[in-house]
């Protein structure tokens, strides 16, 4: 049995309303110092900084996930993550297809800089990233499925971009194994609210937007795998978990 501290919902510099700071240095460099062993990159509708953020991570012998938050055509938030950076590349590279075509104006909205793995800008994405894709929650959920990818509502708890504040109810469809609750709520209560959502997979994450907030080693999964297993069977336990298959 390992335990592995975690936060799968993070923003870099790419994400307009994150931090120009959010580099991904920056990122893996505050997760090593508050002692967490897997972290996700979890940019508006890109993974466009995920390769630099994979060697930054593993530079520090952190686990990272190539991920995503996909905002559906209901503007409901969804974090989805790639069991590899390849998955989460051809996940990428069809999600642009879905994407709205509206430019970016960075004094109003922020920039969306593309790191290369030493922090430097090599881009700049231009189309305002968070904007609702033409993807409906279904059609989402199945892309990231024929991807290998895990998906969940993100922050559900909340009134803006969460899944039951925008449909009213927490659907039957998809079939979700987790859902992500904020850290201002108390899983407990708010299942006790909600004991539908019982037999799920709760995640709390940070949601990041600037360093200070990347989580704590609070929240942690327990995958009953060796100790000594390595990065490679780690990624792939927390996947199985996650996809309800351990
Ligand atoms: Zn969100
Ligand atoms: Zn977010």
């Amino acid at each position: 049995m390992i335990r592995l501290y975690y936060d799968f919902h993070i923003h870099s510099c790419l994400s307009p309303c994150g931090d120009d700071d959010m580099t991904v240095n920056n990122i893996a460099g505050m997760a090593k110092i508050k002692g967490l062993d897997i972290i996700a990159l979890t940019d508006h509708n890109s993974l466009r900084n995920c390769p630099s953020f994979f060697k930054a991570c593993e530079r520090l012998n952190i686990i990272p996930i190539a991920g995503t938050e996909l905002t559906t055509s209901e503007e409901i938030h969804m974090v989805c993550l790639f069991e590899s950076l390849l998955d989460g590349y051809n996940f990428s590279v069809e999600l642009d297809n879905y994407r709205s075509k509206i430019k970016n104006r960075p004094e109003i909205f922020g920039n969306q800089y593309i790191l290369n793995d030493i922090d430097e800008i090599v881009g700049t994405e231009q189309y305002l990233l968070p904007n609702a894709t033409s993807l409906s929650l279904e059609a989402a959920y199945n892309l990231v499925i024929s991807h290998n990818g895990v998906c969940f509502p993100a922050h559900a708890d909340k009134e803006s971009n969460g899944i039951i504040s925008i449909l009213g109810i927490f659907p039957d469809k998809p079939e979700f194994n987790c859902i992500e609750l904020s850290k201002r709520v108390n899983p407990k209560d708010f299942l006790d609210k909600n004991p539908v959502l019982k037999s799920k997979i709760i995640l709390q994450n940070s949601d990041a937007h600037s360093l200070n907030d990347i989580s704590e080693a609070e929240n942690y999964i327990e995958l009953d795998i060796p100790e000594r297993s390595g990065s490679g069977e780690k990624r792939k336990g927390l996947f199985g978990y996650l996809k309800g298959k351990l």
